[in-house]
């Protein structure tokens, strides 16, 4: 897990100066926080998942960053592990929107309360949130077996605000497929954009053993399947 500070600061285990995909159309700094609730076997950020990534950086010196890099940047990334669990996010995010900055957070949706009050206190300006299966189908990802009651209400939430947002599937078998892909669909019928990403394979994974059982990767004809599945539901949807 991250390290709150004293102060309400959070202490970061990265930043990537630049960045010209992660914040949709623009030129964006990313900030990773430590610690997962989820156990995603594919989690491309295992070290940063477990609370295990070497490096520390506190948020002071992020915000030093940004404030030197004000007219540079266009927006700024949380991302994780996941950013909700820690107690400092407000203040984080306040210091980082105090500069101007618009903001995106990324989240796997398990802080409906936290992802409220971030929208309620206008924190954030874009979210993504993951749907890593149908709600029902968490088993792999969650050892909560109520998570589907806090997803339902982040999407609602979500959905409900006039903030810019996106849900996103990672597409990786055996949890994503044609059926799978069509209830998540109903499940955010009306949503602004739903994003089909493939699964990489050569990237290392929370669970060694995942890669090695089987391959994931769809193709990119399913994809395109997928897609046209999706598409009816929501009013953008993309494969990225
Ligand atoms: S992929 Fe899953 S385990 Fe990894 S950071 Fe995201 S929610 Fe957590």
């Amino acid at each position: 897990m991250s390290i709150p500070l004293g102060d309400g600061s959070v202490i970061l285990a990265g930043l990537q100066k630049n960045s010209f995909i992660d914040f949709p159309g623009k030129i964006s700094a990313v900030l990773f926080t430590t610690g997962c609730n989820f156990v995603c076997p594919y989690c491309h950020n295992a070290d940063l998942a477990r609370g295990e990534y070497p490096t520390r950086i506190e948020s002071a010196q992020v915000i030093d960053f940004l404030k030197s890099r004000i007219n540079m940047l266009e927006g700024v990334v949380i991302t994780g592990g996941e950013p909700t669990l820690d107690s400092g996010i407000f203040d984080l995010c306040g210091s980082i929107k105090s500069l101007g900055y618009p903001l995106k957070l990324d989240t796997n949706g398990s802080r409906p309360d936290v992802l409220g009050r971030l929208l309620q206190q206008g924190l954030v300006d874009f979210i993504a949130m993951d749907i890593k299966a149908p709600l029902n189908r968490y088993g792999p990802f969650s050892p909560n077996p109520k998570i589907h009651e806090r997803l339902t209400a982040s999407i609602r939430i979500i959905m409900d605000s006039t903030c810019g947002y996106e849900f996103r599937t990672t597409c990786a078998a055996p949890f994503v497929n044609a059926p799978a892909v069509e209830t998540i669909a109903r499940t955010i019928e009306g949503a602004a954009c739903y994003v089909l990403q493939p699964f990489n394979r050569r990237a290392a994974c929370l669970d060694p053993e995942f890669n090695r059982r089987q391959d994931p990767t769809l193709f990119p004809d399913e994809m395109i399947r997928l897609k046209a599945l999706a598409a009816p539901f929501v009013r953008h949807c993309i494969i990225r």
